[in-house]
């Protein structure tokens, strides 16, 4: 993720950095193609003249003084910048006071909730908590056995609504705002500090989806809820996120597909749109690649 951005940010430091002193027009030729660059990676244009436009502004106010010569400054200003568009500081987990934490996530299909539900238990669990997994996608026939499967991966129950249940000798296929209910319950019961309740995802944003989602929220006020977003999605990130903000609304971002090797705008994006932070990062399928997200080390990869 971010080779490309990356590279090409290197090279216009290269030049920047052995400049004893800068003219209006050499930061903005810089400005130039920072803005390509970034636009280049799918990061949302109004993320891009934010951040270009802040960069400018203080490079302009830039002297010639200290240790830094003026274009090294510069560099240090995009980096401070980069961090600031990432959310700054990074947020831990807000745990409820009494009774358990309930985690709830959210997200387009394959956005890679599921998965992120096994590593977050994971993370938890060696945290010292003893998570419990709800499946509340009710949507997709597979879902609810494929989150078994993570829970047993990651060594964490899963609470699942019994399988083909069947009323007044109809198969339906379970009201997941219910099974959200009775995971949290059995929670509370078996006195788990934590419970993740993976919720389910279309392919595409639609008000169902997002009136099932918000009434699951309603249900079992969570502490915590996570939209979880597929870094490579490009373009369409500024969107999805901006409707399940009006659809559901969320407390935190989780970034997924970040070991892809597409051009990863979305993770420089969302954070400015919607304002909420992005909290975890999943770099992989494997249970532990899973890292609590630092703007700071995101910013010094990409500037690498
Ligand atoms: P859900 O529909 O949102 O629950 O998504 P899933 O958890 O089923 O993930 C969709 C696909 O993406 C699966 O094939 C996962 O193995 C894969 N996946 C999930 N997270 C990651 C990740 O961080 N990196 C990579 N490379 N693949 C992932």
């Amino acid at each position: 993720m971010f080779a490309n951005l990356s590279d090409r940010l290197t090279s216009t430091f290269r030049n920047l950095r052995g400049k004893g002193r800068l003219t209006e027009a050499d930061i903005d030729g810089t400005i130039r193609e920072i803005r390509r660059a970034l636009l280049d990676a799918d990061v949302a244009v109004s993320v891009v003249k934010t951040f270009t436009g802040n960069v400018r502004e203080r490079a302009l106010g830039v002297e010639v003084s200290g240790a830094l010569n003026p274009g090294e400054q510069v560099v240090k200003i995009v980096n401070e910048e980069l961090i600031a568009i990432l959310g700054g500081e990074s947020r831990q987990l807000r745990h409820a006071k009494h009774g358990p934490t309930v985690i709830m996530l959210a997200g387009l299909q394959g956005a890679g909730k599921t998965t992120l539900a096994g590593k977050l238990a994971h993370h938890l669990k060696e945290q010292g908590h003893t998570p419990l997994l709800v499946a509340a996608d009710l949507q997709r026939p597979n879902a609810v056995n494929q989150l078994q499967v993570v829970g047993e991966r990651a060594g964490v129950p899963v609470f699942a609504p019994e399988p083909g249940v069947t009323r007044e000798g109809e198969r339906e296929r379970g009201n997941p705002v219910k099974v959200a209910k009775k995971g949290l319950k059995e929670a509370e019961q078996r006195q788990h500090s934590v419970v993740i309740v993976d919720t389910a995802g279309r392919l595409g944003v639609d008000a169902e989806l997002m009136k099932q989602a918000a009434d699951i929220r309603k249900a079992i006020e969570p502490d915590e809820v996570l939209f979880v977003i597929d870094a490579m999605i490009g373009q369409d990130a500024v969107a999805t996120a901006t409707a399940f903000q009006q659809g559901v609304d969320f407390t935190g971002v989780v970034l997924t597909k970040l070991d892809g090797d597409t051009r990863g705008g979305a993770a420089l994006s969302v954070r400015e749109v919607t304002g909420r932070p992005i909290m975890f990062a999943s770099t992989g399928e494997k249970l532990t690649d899973f890292e609590v997200f630092h703007p700071d080390r995101m910013a010094g990869r990409i500037l690498d």
